[in-house]
């Protein structure tokens, strides 16, 4: 069973107008440089708005990528952070889904159009004039979105997710990331009991990826590029673990049903889809900055299906959310403080992370 988190106090600020406009921020202002503790504005709370005391911040691999320019150009000054858990400080004239002091969370958006076939369909994520990022990303207003390394923020209250009781928000925080783009996928191909299920990669997607595809009913192989992890695969959830070399695949050919490929770097597609039975899926969340490639014919042999997707909508982030709590899963996590971020980068890369670092607000 997991802790429940104690209430916290609104953090005190030394006056209220200053209370409402400005948050505490750890900020990097150039690609090449390190954190650093600003002040940032935050916008005045609109009738359908709500402002939240952030007290944790999962670190997500797409932080780093984005922070090193591996995916294009960043607005600097850039606050990352997209894994948000935290307490409702104050709600517009016109919320009603939260109140003061509920427990709550915001993932990868914080605002679509809400209009377009999408946005109705609850498929926010995948808005036909682009979902609004959680950070470095343009909202409708002109401004530049600033994330969770900080100690406040006033989203959309549709974009604000309800963390259930019974899941402490330091282990939910990873859950609005990490965890909403594994459940998506696992669903959405269908993973249940007698389903034979391959994650690729053993990070912060990875690890939730065992966990929530083992509380679904399948069997789980973790796939891992070392031998380092495998103590780990078990008590993860895992009934196999299996390295990525050439010898130790071929032993796993046509054997899965679903491989989610959570690898932040480019993969051999070819070996891993012939890891595929019959209409097998290999569904890819990972995001390597370079293409990855396969021919046709090891996609045609099997029948086999390569997808992909982004993260999930905001009805589905609650769902797994509530499942999550149902099944008492939530992330293993490493606490750091504000000051540890630029080295907690370096071991993400590394891979040295087991398997979510989640930054203490409180130490801003
Ligand atoms: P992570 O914690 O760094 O995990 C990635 C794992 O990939 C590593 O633990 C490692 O697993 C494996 N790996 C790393 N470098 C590799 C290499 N050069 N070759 C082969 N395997 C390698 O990262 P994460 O936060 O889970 O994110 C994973 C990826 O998903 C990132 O690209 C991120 O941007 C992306 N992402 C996508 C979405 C989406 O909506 N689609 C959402 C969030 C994140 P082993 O040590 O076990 O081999
Ligand atoms: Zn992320
Ligand atoms: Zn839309």
């Amino acid at each position: 069973m997991l802790n429940v988190m104690p209430m916290f106090a609104v953090r005190p600020f030394t006056c209220q107008a200053e209370a409402m406009t400005t948050a505490l921020a750890y900020a990097l202002h150039r690609p090449t440089g390190r954190f650093e503790p600003t002040e940032i504005v935050r916008r005045e709370l609109g009738p359908n708005d709500v402002a939240i005391t952030i007290l944790f911040a999962g670190i997500c691999h797409s932080d780093i990528h984005t922070a090193r320019q591996e995916w294009g150009k960043v607005t600097f000054p850039l606050v990352p952070g997209h894994e948000i858990a935290g307490i409702v400080e104050a709600v517009g004239s016109a919320v009603t889904s939260h109140a003061v002091g509920d427990r709550v969370g915001v993932g990868c958006m914080v605002n679509s159009c809400r209009s377009c076939e999408n946005c109705l369909a609850g498929h926010e994520q995948y808005c036909a004039k682009g979902n609004v990022g959680t950070y470095n990303s343009k909202d409708f207003d002109e401004t530049i979105t600033q994330g969770g390394y900080s100690t406040r923020v006033v989203v959309n209250a549709h974009f604000v997710l309800k963390i259930p009781a019974g899941i402490s928000l330091d282990v939910a925080a990873p859950l609005l990331c990490a965890g909403i783009t594994m459940y998506s996928p696992l669903k959405r191909w269908g993973t249940e009991t007698g389903k034979k299920v391959a994650i690729l990669g053993l990070g912060g997607l990875g690890h939730m990826g065992v966990k929530i595809a083992s509380a679904m009913g399948a069997e789980v192989t973790i796939l891992s590029r070392t031998a380092a992890k495998q103590a780990d695969a078990a008590a993860l959830g895992a009934t196999n673990f299996s390295l990525t070399d050439g010898d130790s695949l071929k032993k796993l050919r046509s054997s899965f049903d679903l491989i989610v490929n959570t690898v932040s770097a480019t993969i051999n597609v070819e070996s891993t889809l012939s890891l595929l039975r019959f209409n097998g899926v290999l569904a890819n969340v990972g995001v390597s900055p370079e293409p990855l490639s396969t021919r046709f014919s090891p996609l045609a042999q099997n029948n086999r299906v390569l997808a992909a997707s982004g993260i999930g909508g905001i009805n589905e982030t609650q769902e797994m959310l509530d499942f999550c709590a149902a099944h008492g899963v939530g992330s293993t996590i490493e606490t750091i403080s504000a000051s540890d971020i630029d080295a907690a980068y370096d071991r993400v890369v590394a891979s040295d992370v087991r398997y979510r670092f989640v930054i203490d607000v409180s130490t801003f």
